[in-house]
């Protein structure tokens, strides 16, 4: 059984419409797909009537979150895609986004560049305006010469335009997710740099908050990792997820269906479906 749980389509940051995603899903041999945008459902709900036959669709999302003042983020997998409580979450998301939008325009325009707010506002979509569209804006603009440049110089963690305001608590996210019915997982949990110690507070948290599982492979990762990772998971009583974090063919990321293997003998989130 092929699960990919963590993808992104053109309803937040990705660059494939949902209808092309679960396209190339399935052509990729996946049976078990989840389309996780970035605080929004609009992708998902948008494809669920016309999936491919064979290719079986859980409804997620990927919250932002904030843990301990960190950003965090949580997947949602198996959601009711019609609960009001999440729905109003990821209606507050948004605003947040927007407002945050605004806040991480006036420190890219303070580091001398221009027309920042209307060139990423028009490469966003109504739901979902977040970094990758300052990248973008400011790599087709000619000011940058590439994404991870404006990553690693102005937009990634610690960076002028890494803006971390807003954000609801991890608990709440958490409770968004259960009351729409689905599992709560810790995303990515190596990308936020923390040391063990901190993600084990983390993985304790998360589950005394109700939270499922942990995703305990994400695109490519060395095998080490993933073992630590499955470990982790296990003394925390998490289930645990795989997903590529799939964005756009090409280019640094897993395609869909192709991240590192799950140890034989971790307790999938699914299979408590
Ligand atoms: P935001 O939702 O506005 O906080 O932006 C976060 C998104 O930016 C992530 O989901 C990634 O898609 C993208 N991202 C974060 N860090 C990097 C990076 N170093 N290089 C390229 N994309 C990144
Ligand atoms: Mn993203
Ligand atoms: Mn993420
Ligand atoms: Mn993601």
């Amino acid at each position: 059984m092929l699960a990919d749980l963590h993808t992104h389509t053109t309803a937040s940051d990705g660059l494939l419409s949902p209808q092309e995603l679960v396209i190339r899903a399935k052509e990729a041999g996946v049976d078990m797909l989840a389309i996780t945008d970035h605080d929004t459902v609009s992708g998902v709900t948008a494809v669920a009537e016309a999936i491919p036959e064979g290719l079986q669709l859980i409804p997620g999302v990927e919250l932002s979150a904030n843990w301990r003042n960190l950003c965090i983020h949580v997947l949602g997998l198996n959601i009711d895609l019609q609960n009001q409580t999440l729905l109003n979450g990821l209606q507050k998301q948004q605003a947040v986004r927007r407002e945050r939008a605004v806040k991480i325009a006036e420190r890219m325009e303070r580091a001398g560049f221009k027309g920042v707010l209307d060139g990423a506002r028009k490469l966003a979509g109504d739901e979902y305006i977040g970094r990758p569209h300052f990248a973008r804006y400011l790599v087709s603009s000619g000011q940058i010469k590439d994404e991870k440049t404006a990553f690693k110089k102005y937009l990634g963690q610690g960076k002028p335009g890494d803006v971390r305001h807003g954000w609801p608590a991890v608990e709440d996210a958490i409770a968004w997710v259960i009351a729409a019915g689905g599992s709560a997982v810790i995303a990515h949990p190596s990308k936020y740099k923390l040391t063990n110690l901190r993600l084990e507070e983390l993985c304790r948290e998360f589950r005394e908050f109700g939270g499922a599982g942990m995703e305990v492979v994400s695109g490519f990762q060395e095998p080490a990792l993933t073992r630590k990772l499955a470990r982790m998971a296990e003394r925390h009583g998490l289930l645990v997820s795989t997903g590529s974090d799939f964005h756009q063919p090409g280019l640094g990321w897993a395609d869909l269906g192709r991240a590192s293997p799950l140890p034989a003998s971790c307790s999938p989130v699914w299979e408590h479906w």
